[in-house]
Formats: structure tokens, C-alpha cells, sequence
């Protein structure tokens, strides 16, 4: 039965999205909301009461219908009666799955008790920095009342649940007067009889708060500014946070290999120079939200910014070392029967003074929002200082909300990762032809690519194509500058937090016979090939063993490189020495983890800007075919009689980086559809 959408749920909708749309009202995901409002129930055709609500996971800002689960809410109501106290509340969420209203929709979130229970039609759960400021300050109580007398009542912290709903509505009825309340520890909640009138008063709180803070906020609540902690100038500070990426990366990926993304925000660096930094970040995050991904608390480098690199790659090393064994004693000192196992004790924030953040994430996204997180952490922090001391909530607690039961069941639900996943590729001349759909299909796999090529707009449109900056950026590099081989990888690094995939397939064909090759032809050639994934690998090996995580190069080579191929000197010789940096560096770097692998295409005409520039006439000129009839040609030649595409060689590049092949190095596969001539031996 298709229905139109109920005139509550647009509404919904619409407030939802003015509200999640401005990051001061709530952080990324955070938050739901929910209308309640009466239906036809199709079953006995008369009314029914239903509340909708934000479901699990999702984001206010783009929310959806699908986005909300619509329970009826009789049955949400009677849950009272059987609902075993407390200690127990947790089975109250698999209760939710009866008192739904038919399918489809959203899984209820843990906070449905809070949006069913409370009288009143509308509820807006939400998580503004400065209302969450308000309830982890010491005295959140007393400041509470100071801020907003009577109208909002403080809710001393309780984790999120079926407790809390009931809580939340006892106050609500015992405070008739009030038009929400402040969640100690956690959060704001506001509420009205109608939609308009409850996200006024989810504004008229957050505001208030707003300028609360600000109007009776101390200067400086982070402190006088540290010597040496100084944000470095901007051009040595992005080439510091590249240098020492990759070695963040290793502190953040001993248990399980993450992706990273870096910021140098003002707010950042502002706090990161300040005298009080230390000691507030080993308080850790407050909101249940922010500290399940930004680990209980970061790590801290704790040197000057100008120290030399060495220095904090060891020290670094270090406060790993301190961490790891921190977070197993936290996890020790609370873990009980039953508790679901250690997830990994690496940090997934990283701060360096002087420099920026570093996040983690299993992808692109997940450190991106691990880093807002934090961000939303130190606006939290600096607007408790300023009227109070920061107080988050017990640790113990913080271990009850990061190893629940219902969040590790959410975890287990998750689909298994892509093969590719948490690799970060550099595939250069990702422009055109072979690069461009190796680029598509690494990203399709999971991978974070970094489209590098001399041409710069055939990048953008490739990483534009590829999804965005959460899953391919573009980069402008000509392969013969070792200066901008260098940006590259910098630019590459400071993306996504280090380099794993780099497959070096730049290049141009020059067919012509020994007579007619000048020495230019044959420079260019061997600087863009020969010389050009010398240099690309060479870069590509640093970040890789600073990393500690193993690595693929992947050259695509040439059947050319094993074949004697007509009026081909230039090119032929240098694939034949890229064919031989295959083997060299499969033997050089196998004690780092890193793999080295070649691939030999032929034929690939279509999508090829080397056929289509000259090369494709000039081949079609030596085999005496016309050009539009190459593709063919080279088909009729193999032994499988199958024209090679660019798909084909991608194929290859992920058989030799998915996984399959992890004990294969200075292997080159084939991708000739068959040439006897060129088999190897
Ligand atoms: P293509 O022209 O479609 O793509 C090559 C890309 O490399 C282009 O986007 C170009 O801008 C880029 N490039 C050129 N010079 C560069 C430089 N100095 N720095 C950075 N980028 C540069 O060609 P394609 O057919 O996709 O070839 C890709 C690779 O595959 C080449 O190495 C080629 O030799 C090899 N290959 C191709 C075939 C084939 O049949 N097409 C066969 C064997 C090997």
C-alpha cells in the first residue's frame, strides 16, 4: 500500500535538517529527534498513535523517511510495565522490534525510550558543543540553573537507555514549567507540542548556552601559550605533518591497519599551544559519541615543534609503547565476565603541538569524523574551563559505553571490509586508459586512491568520478621532477595518512626505428619510464617502511619489455628496465613487507591516450592496418583471439594486491590475451 508521507513525518524531516545542517547544534550522527502523531492502522482501519524517530546511525542534516522507525506507541508505552529495572535495560532494545508499526524503516536506536516516553509530541535529542560544555563542566548543576533558571532542568548523567527515558520523562511531568533539560555527561533534550515549538526551544537552549559561556567565560581557558608550542609557519608545518605521517600511521595501525586524515585547523593548533592541553587531553573526550571514535583519550607528542624529526620519531615510539599499555590497563581494570574483547590499543587521535591532528578510522570517512569529533572534544573542553573545570564522566563508565553489548553487536552486524580496504593507492598517469580504470577498480575494492597525473584536469575529473575526497584526490605530478615526486607523496600522506599501493604506470610511446630515434626520444622515454618509477618507487618506499605495514609496487611494464617488437628501441629498452626494477626491488624490500610485482599488457587500444596520440597510427603504419581497425588486429595476433581493455590489466593489478597473492614478489603477469613470443621464461 503506497501511502503519501504523513504531514508529521515532513515536518520532521525538515526540522531535522535545519538542525543537523549547523555543526553548533549537533556533532556528525549525533543526535535524534522524533514527532508522534496518529495514523490508520491498515489492520483494524481505525486510529493509531505512532511515534517516529530518528533510527540507529545516520545524520540529522540529510536525514530520510527510511532514515526513522515508526513504532505504535501503545505497545512503546506499555514496555513500562514489563521493563526488569535497570540492571537490565538493555533488553528493552530488542523489546523496540515488537512495537513497530510494519516494515522497512530504521533500526530503533538506543534513545527511542527517551522520544516515546516523554509527553510530549515532539523531541529533539541533541549534541551542541556548548550544551555538552554545560553538562561535563564540574559544577554543570549549579551553572545549569545559573543559565537557564527554571526552564531547563539538569539530568544528572545516566547512559544512554530505557532508565533514562523514564527519567527524562519524570522530570518533564514534575517540571511543567520547563521546556527541556541538560543530560549531565552526555547531551541537551528539548521538547513542544509542536514541531515548531520544540526546535525553538532546541535552539533557545543550545543559543543560551552559546552565550552564556561567552558572556561569563573566563580569557584563555585553555591557558597562556607554551613556548615552542607555537603553530610552525604554514609551509614548514604541512611539510613537518608529511614527514611525520607515516610514522603516526604506524603508532595508529599496530592491531589493525587505518586510514588517516590530518587537520591544522585553527581551533587545533590554538589548543595544541596552550599551557592546560596536556592535562585536558588525558581527561579524554565527554559525549558518549565522541569517545567511541576518538578512543578514550589521544596521544600526545610532547615536544617542541621544531624538534628535530628523529627526536619525535622516537619519541613517538615511546608514548605508543606507554599508550598501549594505558589502554590495557583500562580495559583490564574494567572488563568483567562476558565482556566483549579487546578491540586494539592503538590511539586513533594523535596531537602534535606546533603541527595538527592526526585521526584514524577503518576508512576515509571514519577518520574524517573521529577528527570532527575531537574538534567538537576541544570546543567542549574550552567552554567548561571557562566557566568551570572539565569533568567527563567516570572512566568506567566511559568503558561500559565503549565495550556494550549493543554496540559490539553493531560492529559484528557491519559488513565484512572490502578487500582493499584501509589501503591507500598512488597509481600515476590515473588520467587516462590503464591508470584511470586500475584507479577505478582499487577504489571499488576499498582502497583511498591518489589519481597522479601530469595532466591535472584529467585527475580532478578522475577523482571527481572516483567519488571524492573520501575516496580518490587528484594530484598534479610530472613523474621526471623528483621535487614533484616529492609533493606527490606529501600531498598523498597528509590525505589519507600514508601510502600502502603505488603502481607506477605513467607513461608515452615513441615507436620509431633505431635510425630516426634521436636522443630525445630516447631521454623522454627513459625519464618517464625507466627513471620515473625509479624515483616513484624510491618515494614510495620511504613512507612504506616508516609505516610498518608492508606495501605493493606494481609496474605496468610491456609485453615490449620481453619481446623484441618492431621500430621499438626506445620504448622496448625502457620497459625491459622497468621489467628489471620488478626483480631488483622485489629482493631489496621483501624484508619490509613490501611486495613488487610487474604487469605486461598489450594491445590495450581503447581508452589508451598512447593510441590515440600518434602511437596507435604510427603502429597501424608498421602493421600495414587501419587505425580504427588496431584493436582487432592485435586480437587476431593472440592466441586466445580476445581484445585486451583497460579493465583487463586492473584485473591483474588487484589479483597481485587483494590478497590472494600475498606470497608472490617479482612476478610479472601477462595481460596479452596470449603472445606466444612473449611468454616468460
Ligand atoms: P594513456 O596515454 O591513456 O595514459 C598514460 C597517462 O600517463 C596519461 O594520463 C598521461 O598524462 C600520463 N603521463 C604521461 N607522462 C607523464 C609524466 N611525465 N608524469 C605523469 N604522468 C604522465 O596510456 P595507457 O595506454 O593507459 O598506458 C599506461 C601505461 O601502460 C604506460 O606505461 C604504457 O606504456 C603501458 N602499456 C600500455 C599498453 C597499451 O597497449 N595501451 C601496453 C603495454 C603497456
Amino acid at each position: 500500500m503506497a501511502s503519501a508521507i504523513h504531514p508529521e513525518v515532513a515536518g520532521l524531516l525538515a526540522r531535522s535538517h535545519r538542525l543537523g545542517s549547523d555543526p553548533r547544534n549537533t556533532n556528525y550522527a549525533g543526535g535524534n529527534t522524533s514527532a508522534k502523531g496518529t495514523t490508520t492502522d491498515p489492520v483494524t482501519g481505525g486510529e493509531t498513535e505512532l511515534l517516529w524517530v530518528k533510527g540507529s546511525g545516520g545524520d540529522l542534516g540529510t536525514l530520510k523517511a527510511e532514515g526513522l522507525a515508526a513504532l505504535r506507541l501503545d505497545r512503546l508505552r506499555a514496555l513500562k510495565a514489563v521493563y526488569p529495572g535497570v540492571e537490565r535495560e538493555d533488553e528493552m532494545v530488542a523489546a523496540f522490534d515488537y512495537c513497530l508499526h510494519g516494515k522497512g524503516g530504521a533500526a530503533p536506536s538506543i534513545d527511542t525510550a527517551m522520544h516515546g516516553l516523554v509527553d510530549a509530541a515532539h523531541v529533539d535529542h541533541l549534541h551542541p558543543d556548548s550544551g555538552i560544555a554545560l553538562a561535563c563542566a564540574a559544577d554543570g548543576e549549579k551553572l545549569t540553573a545559573e543559565c537557564f533558571g527554571d526552564k531547563v532542568v539538569w539530568v544528572p548523567w545516566r547512559r544512554p537507555g530505557f532508565q533514562l527515558g523514564l527519567d527524562i520523562a519524570a522530570i518533564k511531568e514534575a517540571n511543567p514549567q520547563a521546556i527541556g533539560c541538560v543530560l549531565g555527561g552526555h547531551g541537551v533534550t528539548a521538547w513542544g507540542g509542536t514541531s515548531e515549538e520544540c526546535e525553538a526551544n532546541s535552539l533557545h537552549i543550545i543559543r543560551t548556552a552559546e552565550a552564556f559561556l561567552a558572556e561569563k567565560g573566563r580569557p584563555e581557558p585553555f591557558g597562556p601559550v607554551t613556548e615552542g608550542h607555537e603553530p610552525l609557519p604554514d609551509d614548514e608545518r604541512r611539510a613537518r605533518a608529511a614527514a611525520l605521517a607515516p610514522h603516526v600511521r604506524a603508532v595508529a595501525s599496530a592491531d589493525f591497519p587505518q586510514v588517516g586524515h590530518f587537520t591544522d585547523s585553527e581551533v587545533v593548533l590554538d589548543f595544541l599551544s596552550r599551557a592546560e592541553h596536556p592535562r585536558l587531553a588525558a581527561l579524554g573526550t565527554s559525549c558518549p559519541d565522541h569517545f567511541l571514535r576518538t578512543k578514550v583519550r589521544p596521544l600526545v607528542l610532547d615536544l617542541p615543534a621544531d624538534a628535530p624529526l628523529e627526536q619525535a620519531v622516537a619519541r613517538l615510539a615511546e608514548l605508543h609503547t606507554e599508550y598501549r599499555a594505558e589502554y590495557r590497563a583500562y580495559y583490564e581494570r574494567h572488563a568483567v565476565a562476558g565482556s566483549p574483547a579487546m578491540r586494539g590499543a592503538d590511539p586513533a587521535i594523535v596531537l602534535v603541538p606546533g603541527v595538527g591532528m592526526f585521526s584514524f578510522g577503518k576508512d576515509k570517512q571514519t577518520a574524517r569524523v573521529a577528527g570532527e569529533f575531537y574538534v567538537n572534544a576541544i570546543n567542549v573542553m574550552r567552554g567548561a574551563e571557562a566557566v568551570s573545570s572539565y569533568s567527563p564522566i567516570e572512566e568506567s563508565e566511559k568503558f561500559r559505553i565503549e565495550y556494550w553489548d549493543l554496540e559490539e553487536a553493531k560492529l559484528r552486524r557491519m559488513p565484512a571490509p572490502k578487500p582493499l580496504a584501509t589501503r591507500v593507492a598512488l597509481v600515476t598517469g590515473a588520467g587516462s586508459g590503464i591508470g584511470r580504470a586500475v584507479a577505478g577498480r582499487l577504489v571499488a575494492d576499498g582502497a583511498c586512491v591518489v589519481v597522479a597525473d601530469l595532466d591535472g584536469t584529467a585527475a580532478a575529473t578522475v577523482a571527481e568520478e572516483l567519488g571524492g575526497p573520501d575516496r580518490a584526490v587528484a594530484v598534479t605530478v610530472d613523474v621526471t621532477s623528483e621535487e614533484q615526486i616529492a609533493h606527490a607523496f606529501r600531498e598523498a600522506v597528509l590525505a589519507f595518512g600514508g601510502v600502502d599501493l603505488v603502481v607506477n604506470n605513467a607513461g608515452i610511446s615513441i615507436s620509431k626505428p633505431l635510425l630516426e630515434t634521436t636522443a630525445k626520444d630516447w631521454d623522454l622515454q627513459h625519464d618517464i619510464m625507466a627513471r620515473g618509477s625509479f624515483l616513484v618507487s624510491r618515494e614510495a618506499a620511504r613512507v612504506m617502511i616508516a609505516q610498518k605495514l608492508g606495501g605493493d609496487i606494481i609496474y605496468i611494464a610491456s609485453k615490449n619489455g620481453v619481446f623484441a617488437g618492431p621500430n621499438n628501441i626506445a620504448y622496448g629498452a625502457t620497459k625491459a628496465d622497468q621489467a628489471h626494477q620488478v626483480r631488483l626491488l622485489a629482493a631489496e624490500l621483501g624484508e619490509h613487507g613490501i611486495r613488487v610485482n610487474g604487469v605486461n599488457p598489450d594491445g590495450v587500444v581503447r581508452g589508451s591516450g598512447i593510441f590515440a596520440h600518434g602511437w596507435g597510427a604510427q603502429r597501424a603504419a608498421v602493421y600495414g592496418v587501419e587505425e580504427d581497425k588496431l584493436g582487432e588486429f592485435y586480437a587476431q595476433r593472440t592466441l586466445l583471439k580476445r581484445e585486451v581493455l583497460p579493465e583487463h590489466v586492473a584485473n591483474a593489478v588487484f589479483a597481485l594486491t587483494g590478497g590472494d597473492l600475498s606470497h608472490t614478489t617479482g612476478l610479472h603477469i601477462p595481460v596479452d590475451a596470449g603472445v606466444a613470443a612473449a611468454f616468460l621464461r
